[in-house]
């Protein structure tokens, strides 16, 4: 059996213990895998449709004052 994370070698002897952290070698090697399937998650652009229709309406675009401070 291999931590799915970092490949280290988990001990069976592990399963089923308490605060067991199987399949994973560790609770850190746990935790990266949810942050990897949190990221994942966070990476469909979803929302990204609903930005656009915002952005492409030009009175939208002017009370930022991004451009202010590029032109000076
Ligand atoms: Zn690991």
């Amino acid at each position: 059996m291999q931590c799915p994370i970092c490949k280290k070698p988990v001990d069976e002897n592990e399963i089923g213990k308490p605060g067991s952290t199987f399949p994973f070698c560790s609770d850190r090697c746990r935790l990266i895998d949810l942050g990897r399937w949190l990221t994942g998650k966070y990476q469909i652009p979803a929302d990204e449709d609903e930005a656009e229709t915002s952005v492409s309406d030009p009175a939208a675009d002017e009370p930022r004052g991004t451009r202010g401070t590029r032109g000076t």
